[in-house]
């Protein structure tokens, strides 16, 4: 069993993009922006955009994070947005997620400028995944396909179950999986919480791409030895022997899970830090795309 090591792989994709931006720089080219837009204050939120910020001036990109409270309406929300879609310095704009109740994702998503879509959720982006076109992939699947990259593992022809079918993740890695490319080529089963009998699929996969948002889900019993394992869950469970009074786990019961498998990604370590790459690598790109 190898675990694949996300913060790792994170930090030599890091280093090269730092390269990147160095040499822009040094010629005279644009330093690349991200501008994060958090709405309330969900620890969880905090915690990612502190993440994101903090890797942007690792990297030498510039960072604008606008805070907003929860009372903030639908409209003010769409102003902001457009004031970044119109500010010529700003390349990429990412709303942190969930938003207060009282404020369609869909609304804001379908109004950031899809040359500045860096997180890869606006439609246009997605239909473009969809045909195979270059653009903004959505983050933690472009991490996951970076990370397969990295540790040259071959899914061509392999059975994958994806367990999960939301539009950030599920939905895009079942297609990313399944397309002409490399890594790809999988045979893709997208499964979700109507899915009968799971175990019978997961029993049968090659790899799983588990994206529920449920502590310990997957457990041994559901996979068959040698199994490749992604598990994209981050769930905060009570633990009272740390300081911060919870831990993290994935969606797979890790313990029992990985010595059955050939590979397998932690909770915390694994996907997370693909994720902020895979956002990285978009924030450059747009910084990239004249206007
Ligand atoms: P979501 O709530 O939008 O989607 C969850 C999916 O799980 C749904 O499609 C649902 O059908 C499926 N599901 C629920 N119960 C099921 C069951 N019993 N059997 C089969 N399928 C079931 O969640 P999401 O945004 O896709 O996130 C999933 C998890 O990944 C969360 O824990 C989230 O925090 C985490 N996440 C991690 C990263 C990262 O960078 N590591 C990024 C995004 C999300």
């Amino acid at each position: 069993m190898q675990i694949l090591d996300g913060l790792a792989v994170a930090a030599h994709i890091k280093e090269q993009i730092k390269t990147e931006v160095a040499t822009v720089k040094n010629k005279g080219g644009k330093t690349p922006h991200l501008a994060a837009i958090l709405v309330g204050n969900n620890p969880a939120s905090e915690a990612y955009v502190g993440n994101k910020v903090r890797t942007c001036s690792e990297l030498g990109f510039g960072s604008t994070l606008l805070r907003f409270g929860t009372e903030m309406t639908e409209i003010e929300l769409l102003h902001e947005v457009k004031k970044l879609n119109e500010n010529k310095d700003i390349d990429g704009i990412l709303v942190q997620l969930p938003l207060p109740k009282h404020i369609s994702e869909t609304a804001i998503i379908n109004a950031i400028h899809p040359n500045k879509d860096v997180d890869g959720f606006h439609p246009i982006s997605q239909g473009k995944m969809l045909l195979g076109q270059d653009t903004f992939l959505p983050a933690t699947p472009y991490g996951i396909m970076l990370m397969l990259a990295h540790y040259n593992i071959d899914i061509t022809g392999k059975h994958c179950v994806v367990i999960g079918r939301s539009n950030i993740v599920g939905s895009p890695m079942s297609v990313l999986m399944a397309q002409n490319t490399n890594p790809g080529n999988a045979t893709v089963t997208l499964t979700h919480s109507r899915t009968k009998d799971l175990k019978a699929m997961t029993l049968q996969a090659d790899i799983i791409v588990a994206a529920i948002g449920n502590p310990k889900f997957l457990t041994a019993d559901m996979v068959k030895d040698g199994v490749i394992i992604i598990d994209v869950g981050i769930n905060r469970i009570e633990d009272a022997t740390r300081k911060s009074g919870y831990r993290l786990v994935g969606d797979v019961d890790f313990e029992n899970v990985a010595p059955k498998c050939s590979f397998i990604t932690p909770v915390p370590k694994g996907v997370g830090p693909m994720t902020i790459c895979g956002l990285m690598k978009n924030t450059l790109k747009a910084s990239q795309i004249a206007r």
